[in-house]
Protein backbone atom coordinates (compact mmCIF):
# COMPACT_ATOMS: atom_id res chain seq x y z
CA UNK A 1 0.00 0.00 0.00
CA UNK A 2 3.06 2.08 -0.30
CA UNK A 3 2.46 5.55 -2.08
CA UNK A 4 -1.62 5.35 -1.50
CA UNK A 5 -3.24 8.37 -1.01
CA UNK A 6 -6.26 9.53 1.31
CA UNK A 7 -8.85 12.35 0.48
CA UNK A 8 -9.44 14.83 3.24
CA UNK A 9 -12.77 17.18 2.32
CA UNK A 10 -14.24 19.77 4.38
CA UNK A 11 -17.60 21.20 3.03
CA UNK A 12 -18.23 25.11 4.27
CA UNK A 13 -21.00 27.22 3.57
CA UNK A 14 -18.41 29.03 0.57
CA UNK A 15 -15.96 26.49 -0.64
CA UNK A 16 -15.29 23.01 0.02
CA UNK A 17 -11.53 22.70 0.72
CA UNK A 18 -10.27 19.03 -0.87
CA UNK A 19 -6.39 17.61 -0.33
CA UNK A 20 -4.72 14.36 -0.99
CA UNK A 21 -2.80 13.10 1.93
CA UNK A 22 -0.40 10.57 2.90
CA UNK A 23 -0.63 7.78 5.00
CA UNK A 24 1.07 10.02 7.45
CA UNK A 25 -0.84 12.51 7.32
CA UNK A 26 0.80 15.02 5.12
CA UNK A 27 -0.96 17.12 2.55
CA UNK A 28 0.58 16.49 -0.78
CA UNK A 29 -1.98 18.52 -2.95
CA UNK A 30 -4.54 20.93 -1.47
CA UNK A 31 -6.94 23.17 -3.20
CA UNK A 32 -10.61 24.26 -2.75
CA UNK A 33 -13.71 24.92 -4.97
CA UNK A 34 -17.05 26.93 -4.46
CA UNK A 35 -19.82 25.22 -2.52
CA UNK A 36 -22.13 24.53 -5.27
CA UNK A 37 -25.61 25.75 -3.08
CA UNK A 38 -28.13 25.70 -6.23
CA UNK A 39 -31.34 23.49 -5.66
CA UNK A 40 -30.69 22.97 -2.58
CA UNK A 41 -27.46 21.95 -2.45
CA UNK A 42 -27.96 18.43 -4.36
CA UNK A 43 -24.85 19.40 -6.93
CA UNK A 44 -22.64 19.15 -3.93
CA UNK A 45 -21.45 15.63 -4.25
CA UNK A 46 -21.02 15.63 -7.99
CA UNK A 47 -18.92 18.86 -7.82
CA UNK A 48 -16.62 17.51 -5.75
CA UNK A 49 -16.76 13.78 -7.33
CA UNK A 50 -15.73 16.05 -10.60
CA UNK A 51 -12.77 17.75 -8.74
CA UNK A 52 -11.21 15.15 -7.97
CA UNK A 53 -11.20 13.47 -11.10
CA UNK A 54 -9.98 16.17 -12.54
CA UNK A 55 -7.14 16.75 -10.10
CA UNK A 56 -6.38 12.61 -10.70
CA UNK A 57 -6.02 14.11 -14.48
CA UNK A 58 -4.25 17.08 -13.93
CA UNK A 59 -1.34 14.84 -11.81
CA UNK A 60 -1.02 12.28 -14.21
CA UNK A 61 -2.81 9.50 -11.47
CA UNK A 62 -5.67 7.12 -11.81
CA UNK A 63 -8.06 6.56 -8.84
CA UNK A 64 -5.64 3.64 -7.59
CA UNK A 65 -4.04 5.98 -5.89
CA UNK A 66 -6.77 6.90 -3.76
CA UNK A 67 -7.32 4.84 -0.55
CA UNK A 68 -10.61 6.32 0.25
CA UNK A 69 -12.75 9.87 1.43
CA UNK A 70 -13.09 11.00 4.85
CA UNK A 71 -15.29 14.07 4.38
CA UNK A 72 -16.70 16.63 7.33
CA UNK A 73 -20.12 18.76 6.71
CA UNK A 74 -21.82 21.30 9.02
CA UNK A 75 -24.23 19.64 11.15
CA UNK A 76 -25.23 16.60 12.76
CA UNK A 77 -24.35 13.45 11.20
CA UNK A 78 -25.90 9.98 11.38
CA UNK A 79 -23.42 7.72 12.04
CA UNK A 80 -25.20 4.78 10.80
CA UNK A 81 -25.34 5.63 6.92
CA UNK A 82 -23.27 8.53 7.09
CA UNK A 83 -26.20 10.91 5.98
CA UNK A 84 -26.50 14.13 7.24
CA UNK A 85 -29.64 15.04 9.68
CA UNK A 86 -29.79 18.97 8.33
CA UNK A 87 -26.94 21.35 7.15
CA UNK A 88 -29.18 24.72 6.83
CA UNK A 89 -26.49 26.81 5.11
CA UNK A 90 -26.15 24.03 2.71
CA UNK A 91 -29.86 23.87 2.15
CA UNK A 92 -29.40 19.74 3.45
CA UNK A 93 -32.11 17.51 5.00
CA UNK A 94 -31.52 14.10 5.77
CA UNK A 95 -28.73 14.25 2.63
CA UNK A 96 -27.44 10.75 1.87
CA UNK A 97 -23.71 12.19 1.47
CA UNK A 98 -22.15 8.66 2.36
CA UNK A 99 -24.36 6.82 -0.21
CA UNK A 100 -24.48 9.59 -3.17
CA UNK A 101 -20.46 9.96 -3.07
CA UNK A 102 -19.66 6.42 -2.89
CA UNK A 103 -22.05 5.67 -6.17
CA UNK A 104 -20.37 8.62 -7.54
CA UNK A 105 -16.51 8.33 -6.95
CA UNK A 106 -17.14 4.50 -6.76
CA UNK A 107 -14.43 4.95 -3.19
CA UNK A 108 -15.15 4.26 -0.11
CA UNK A 109 -16.65 7.37 2.02
CA UNK A 110 -16.69 8.38 5.82
CA UNK A 111 -18.55 11.49 6.93
CA UNK A 112 -18.38 13.40 10.28
CA UNK A 113 -19.31 16.67 11.26
CA UNK A 114 -16.51 19.62 10.22
CA UNK A 115 -16.06 20.49 14.15
CA UNK A 116 -15.40 16.81 14.83
CA UNK A 117 -13.11 15.81 12.13
CA UNK A 118 -11.20 19.50 13.14
CA UNK A 119 -10.65 18.22 16.29
CA UNK A 120 -9.41 15.04 14.60
CA UNK A 121 -6.97 17.02 12.45
CA UNK A 122 -5.61 19.19 15.34
CA UNK A 123 -5.26 15.55 17.54
CA UNK A 124 -3.29 13.83 14.76
CA UNK A 125 -1.17 16.41 13.03
CA UNK A 126 -1.69 19.29 15.25
CA UNK A 127 -1.94 21.45 18.97
CA UNK A 128 -3.12 17.61 19.97
CA UNK A 129 0.06 16.38 19.52
CA UNK A 130 -1.16 12.87 19.57
CA UNK A 131 -3.14 13.19 22.86
CA UNK A 132 -6.17 10.64 23.22
CA UNK A 133 -8.30 12.80 24.92
CA UNK A 134 -9.01 16.30 23.88
CA UNK A 135 -11.06 19.32 23.66
CA UNK A 136 -11.60 21.24 20.79
CA UNK A 137 -13.13 24.51 20.02
CA UNK A 138 -13.59 26.64 17.17
CA UNK A 139 -14.42 30.59 17.42
CA UNK A 140 -15.09 31.92 14.45
CA UNK A 141 -18.78 32.86 13.06
CA UNK A 142 -20.05 30.78 15.63
CA UNK A 143 -18.87 28.52 18.15
CA UNK A 144 -18.24 24.97 17.34
CA UNK A 145 -16.29 21.98 19.22
CA UNK A 146 -15.16 18.50 18.89
CA UNK A 147 -14.59 16.42 21.87
CA UNK A 148 -12.03 13.01 22.14
CA UNK A 149 -11.98 10.69 24.38
CA UNK A 150 -9.62 8.01 24.15
CA UNK A 151 -8.64 9.11 20.29
CA UNK A 152 -12.42 8.64 19.32
CA UNK A 153 -14.76 11.51 18.81
CA UNK A 154 -18.09 11.75 21.18
CA UNK A 155 -20.86 11.38 18.45
CA UNK A 156 -23.13 11.06 21.64
CA UNK A 157 -26.82 9.06 21.24
CA UNK A 158 -28.29 10.93 17.89
CA UNK A 159 -24.77 12.84 16.81
CA UNK A 160 -25.11 15.96 18.53
CA UNK A 161 -22.11 15.29 20.81
CA UNK A 162 -18.97 18.33 21.26
CA UNK A 163 -22.12 21.25 20.38
CA UNK A 164 -20.29 23.15 22.74
CA UNK A 165 -21.14 26.44 21.24
CA UNK A 166 -24.71 25.25 22.66
CA UNK A 167 -24.01 24.98 26.33
CA UNK A 168 -25.81 27.68 28.53
CA UNK A 169 -23.39 30.54 29.45
CA UNK A 170 -26.25 33.08 30.15
CA UNK A 171 -28.74 31.32 31.89
CA UNK A 172 -31.26 34.16 32.47
CA UNK A 173 -31.67 37.30 29.71
CA UNK A 174 -29.20 35.72 27.51
CA UNK A 175 -29.16 36.55 23.72
CA UNK A 176 -31.11 33.91 21.12
CA UNK A 177 -28.90 31.71 19.55
CA UNK A 178 -29.69 30.16 15.70
CA UNK A 179 -30.32 26.69 17.54
CA UNK A 180 -33.64 28.25 19.09
CA UNK A 181 -32.18 28.45 22.56
CA UNK A 182 -31.25 31.71 24.60
CA UNK A 183 -27.32 32.26 26.34
CA UNK A 184 -25.55 29.71 23.87
CA UNK A 185 -22.00 29.71 24.54
CA UNK A 186 -21.68 30.63 20.98
CA UNK A 187 -23.83 34.22 21.37
CA UNK A 188 -20.80 35.38 23.72
CA UNK A 189 -18.11 33.78 22.48
CA UNK A 190 -18.27 33.97 18.96
CA UNK A 191 -16.73 36.49 16.47
CA UNK A 192 -20.50 37.67 15.86
CA UNK A 193 -21.04 37.16 20.21
CA UNK A 194 -17.90 39.53 20.75
CA UNK A 195 -19.13 42.17 18.45
CA UNK A 196 -22.54 42.15 20.37
CA UNK A 197 -20.94 42.73 23.73
CA UNK A 198 -18.53 45.52 22.44
CA UNK A 199 -21.71 46.91 21.04
CA UNK A 200 -24.13 46.29 24.64
CA UNK A 201 -20.44 47.98 26.63
CA UNK A 202 -20.15 50.74 24.39
CA UNK A 203 -23.84 51.58 25.25
CA UNK A 204 -23.48 51.76 28.77
CA UNK A 205 -19.95 52.74 29.23
CA UNK A 206 -18.96 56.40 29.63
CA UNK A 207 -15.34 56.31 29.33
CA UNK A 208 -13.18 57.11 26.46
CA UNK A 209 -12.59 54.43 24.07
CA UNK A 210 -10.79 54.14 20.99
CA UNK A 211 -13.09 51.41 20.20
CA UNK A 212 -16.15 53.49 20.77
CA UNK A 213 -14.53 56.61 18.54
CA UNK A 214 -14.10 54.19 16.07
CA UNK A 215 -17.73 52.94 16.44
CA UNK A 216 -19.32 56.25 16.26
CA UNK A 217 -17.74 56.99 13.07
CA UNK A 218 -18.30 53.41 11.42
CA UNK A 219 -21.50 52.40 13.24
CA UNK A 220 -19.91 48.74 12.83
CA UNK A 221 -16.81 46.95 14.65
CA UNK A 222 -15.17 43.90 14.38
CA UNK A 223 -14.03 41.40 16.98
CA UNK A 224 -10.49 41.86 15.50
CA UNK A 225 -10.54 45.45 16.68
CA UNK A 226 -11.84 44.11 20.05
CA UNK A 227 -8.69 42.37 20.67
CA UNK A 228 -6.30 45.10 19.09
CA UNK A 229 -8.06 47.53 20.98
CA UNK A 230 -7.35 45.24 24.24
CA UNK A 231 -3.89 45.10 23.19
CA UNK A 232 -3.36 48.88 23.17
CA UNK A 233 -4.54 48.58 26.77
CA UNK A 234 -8.36 49.95 25.44
CA UNK A 235 -9.88 49.41 29.20
CA UNK A 236 -12.97 48.97 27.73
CA UNK A 237 -12.12 46.58 25.10
CA UNK A 238 -10.30 45.10 27.76
CA UNK A 239 -13.73 44.47 29.68
CA UNK A 240 -15.08 42.74 26.58
CA UNK A 241 -12.52 40.66 26.28
CA UNK A 242 -13.08 39.43 30.17
CA UNK A 243 -16.66 38.42 29.58
CA UNK A 244 -15.46 36.34 27.16
CA UNK A 245 -12.69 35.00 28.76
CA UNK A 246 -14.92 34.40 32.13
CA UNK A 247 -17.73 32.46 29.73
CA UNK A 248 -15.14 30.46 27.75
CA UNK A 249 -13.16 29.65 31.37
CA UNK A 250 -16.40 28.93 33.10
CA UNK A 251 -18.14 26.45 30.08
CA UNK A 252 -14.29 25.01 29.12
CA UNK A 253 -14.04 24.38 33.03
CA UNK A 254 -17.25 22.63 34.02
CA UNK A 255 -16.75 20.15 30.81
CA UNK A 256 -13.07 19.34 31.31
CA UNK A 257 -14.51 18.81 35.10
CA UNK A 258 -16.46 15.80 33.59
CA UNK A 259 -13.47 14.38 31.08
CA UNK A 260 -10.50 15.31 32.62
CA UNK A 261 -8.88 16.05 29.10
CA UNK A 262 -4.86 16.65 28.20
CA UNK A 263 -5.72 19.59 26.24
CA UNK A 264 -7.80 22.57 25.36
CA UNK A 265 -7.40 22.93 21.55
CA UNK A 266 -8.74 26.75 21.00
CA UNK A 267 -9.22 27.53 16.78
CA UNK A 268 -10.79 29.48 14.61
CA UNK A 269 -10.64 32.93 13.37
CA UNK A 270 -11.16 34.50 17.04
CA UNK A 271 -8.79 32.20 18.24
CA UNK A 272 -5.82 34.81 16.56
CA UNK A 273 -6.24 37.27 19.39
CA UNK A 274 -3.49 34.82 20.85
CA UNK A 275 -2.49 35.77 24.42
CA UNK A 276 -5.07 38.27 24.39
CA UNK A 277 -7.39 35.60 24.77
CA UNK A 278 -5.69 33.07 26.02
CA UNK A 279 -4.20 34.59 29.01
CA UNK A 280 -7.37 35.96 30.49
CA UNK A 281 -8.88 32.40 29.82
CA UNK A 282 -6.79 30.20 31.08
CA UNK A 283 -7.19 32.24 34.55
CA UNK A 284 -10.85 31.83 34.29
CA UNK A 285 -10.43 27.82 33.51
CA UNK A 286 -8.51 27.79 36.89
CA UNK A 287 -11.13 29.41 38.96
CA UNK A 288 -13.94 27.29 37.78
CA UNK A 289 -12.11 23.78 37.07
CA UNK A 290 -11.56 20.97 39.73
CA UNK A 291 -7.49 21.26 40.74
CA UNK A 292 -6.49 17.74 39.18
CA UNK A 293 -7.92 18.91 36.35
CA UNK A 294 -6.42 21.68 35.96
CA UNK A 295 -2.58 20.73 37.02
CA UNK A 296 -3.27 17.52 34.02
CA UNK A 297 -4.27 20.00 31.29
CA UNK A 298 -2.08 22.48 29.01
CA UNK A 299 -4.66 25.00 26.21
CA UNK A 300 -3.17 25.81 23.61
CA UNK A 301 -4.03 27.29 19.89
CA UNK A 302 -4.87 25.56 17.44
CA UNK A 303 -1.86 25.29 14.72
CA UNK A 304 -3.50 23.64 11.41
CA UNK A 305 -5.74 26.58 10.96
CA UNK A 306 -8.19 25.91 7.55
CA UNK A 307 -6.27 22.76 6.92
CA UNK A 308 -7.45 20.87 10.28
CA UNK A 309 -10.50 19.93 8.21
CA UNK A 310 -9.02 17.93 5.77
CA UNK A 311 -6.16 16.39 7.71
CA UNK A 312 -9.34 15.26 9.77
CA UNK A 313 -10.37 13.83 7.35
CA UNK A 314 -7.73 11.98 5.94
CA UNK A 315 -6.98 10.68 9.62
CA UNK A 316 -10.70 9.09 8.94
CA UNK A 317 -10.43 7.67 5.77
CA UNK A 318 -7.41 5.65 7.23
CA UNK A 319 -8.93 5.10 10.36
CA UNK A 320 -11.95 3.45 9.20
CA UNK A 321 -11.32 2.63 5.83
CA UNK A 322 -7.52 2.00 5.31
CA UNK A 323 -7.11 0.14 8.61
CA UNK A 324 -10.22 -1.54 8.59
CA UNK A 325 -10.13 -2.99 5.48
CA UNK A 326 -6.18 -4.54 5.98
CA UNK A 327 -7.45 -6.08 9.28
CA UNK A 328 -10.49 -8.04 7.01
CA UNK A 329 -7.35 -8.93 4.54
CA UNK A 330 -5.28 -10.43 7.56
CA UNK A 331 -8.04 -12.37 8.54
ZN1 LIG B 1 -27.40 27.59 20.71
Amino acid sequence: MEGKWLVGVDIGGTTIKMAFISLNGDILYSWEIDTDKRDSGRHIPTSITRSIDQKLTELNQTKNRLIGIGIGAPGPVNAEDGSIEVAINLGWEHFPLQAILERETSLPVVVDNDANIAAIGEMWKGAGKGAKNLICVTLGTGVGGGIIVNGEVVHGVNGAGGEIGHMTSVPKNGSPCNCGKSGCLETVASATGIVRLAIEELACANDISQLGDYYEKHQTITAKQVFDAANEADELAKRVIQQVAHHLGLALANLANGLNPEKIVIGGGVSKAGDALLGPLKEDFVLFAFPRVAQGIEIVSATLGNNAGVIGGAWLAREKLFNKSMIIKNR
